[in-house]
């Protein structure tokens, strides 16, 4: 775009999402193993009078326009640290599910950071930004950072994995979303008075993505926050087995969901998987990636 700044930004998956019990601020402590995959927002940043937010794609009449936008937010961070005026226009080319799971928000809130600071000439280093994403949300950062990261704390303090090969997904778009706050609040109820274990990263699932094995890591990915997706929205357990059914090595809950992911071995068995799940009408929309892909990217 003429004058502006666009900038790439992926969907993500969690791999492991191991909570632990409510901490005294309501937050739960993870260890959240993440995977940046081939689905991807684009956030356009353009000088204009007053900051304004603009949105397409599928899911574009959820997305809200005003201040409470994740890019908006992120934007008005960066303007405030620097000292200068949020007038931006932020486009929004969405194609990340809303409300899915798959940190489409936290992605569009990276991605607009990044615009600004190169649109501006801010300089912001590395660090700093990384600060700001935290500031945003948990998930934030690692839209930034991209390819695979285990998180912990709330989840934004990040370590870089390393990985061993591409791994294929197919994503059940289901209709409507699920809110996080809500999927916790169910975890919470659902483990009121039991002892919830310090969550940890599998040695197991880290071995698997370092080696590129996609069948070790299909035995090893896991969701804390799944049994309180499936009792939010017990219609996923039909979605998670027809894609079993349909040939894939591993069905999750995708975050606090509702998109389920599927790993599947190649772009073949990617393509089966599409297939019987579009066939059982258990999904709005099934879509395949692959990961991990780099974080937010200026083009
Ligand atoms: P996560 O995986 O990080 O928990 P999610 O993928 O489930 O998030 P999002 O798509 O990030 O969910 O949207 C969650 C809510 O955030 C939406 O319902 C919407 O009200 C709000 N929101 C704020 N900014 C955005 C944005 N830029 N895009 C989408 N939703 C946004």
């Amino acid at each position: 775009m003429p004058g502006g700044v666009t900038v790439r930004v992926p969907a993500k998956v969690n791999v492991q999402l191991a909570v632990g019990g409510a901490r005294a601020d309501g937050f739960h402590d993870l260890a959240n193993v993440f995977l940046a995959v081939g689905l991807y927002d684009e956030v356009t940043v353009t000088p204009a009078d007053a900051l304004r937010v603009t949105c397409e794609g599928p899911d574009a009449d959820q997305v809200p326009l005003d201040r409470t936008n994740l890019a908006a937010r992120a934007v008005e961070k960066l303007a405030a640290r620097y000292g200068r005026r949020a007038d931006v226009h932020i486009h929004i080319a969405k194609d990340i599910p809303v409300a899915g799971g798959m940190a489409g928000g936290s992605a569009d809130g990276a991605g607009a950071l990044v615009a600004c600071d190169a649109l501006w000439g801010t300089g912001a280093s590395r660090d700093e930004l990384l600060e700001i994403c935290a500031e945003l949300g948990s998930d934030v950062p690692f839209s930034l950072v991209g390819g695979a990261a285990l998180g912990t704390g709330r989840g934004e303090k990040l370590r870089v994995l390393e990985v061993g090969g591409t791994f294929h997904w197919v994503f059940a778009v289901a209709d409507g979303g699920l809110s996080t706050p809500a999927v916790y609040g169910e975890f919470d109820r659902l483990h009121a008075g039991v002892a919830v274990p310090e969550p940890v990263a599998s040695g197991a699932l880290l071995e698997a993505l370092a080696s590129g094995d996609a069948l070790a890591l299909a035995g090893a990915v896991s969701n804390d926050l799944q049994g309180a997706a499936l009792s939010l929205r017990p219609s996923l357990e039909s979605t998670l087995t027809a894609g079993v059914e349909g040939g894939a090595l591993a069905a999750i809950v995708s975050g606090s969901g509702p998109t389920t992911a599927f790993l599947v071995s190649d772009g073949e068995s990617a393509g089966k998987v599409v297939e019987a799940l579009l066939a059982s009408g258990v999904c709005r929309a099934a879509r395949v990636a692959v990961g991990p892909v780099p974080g937010a990217v200026v083009l």
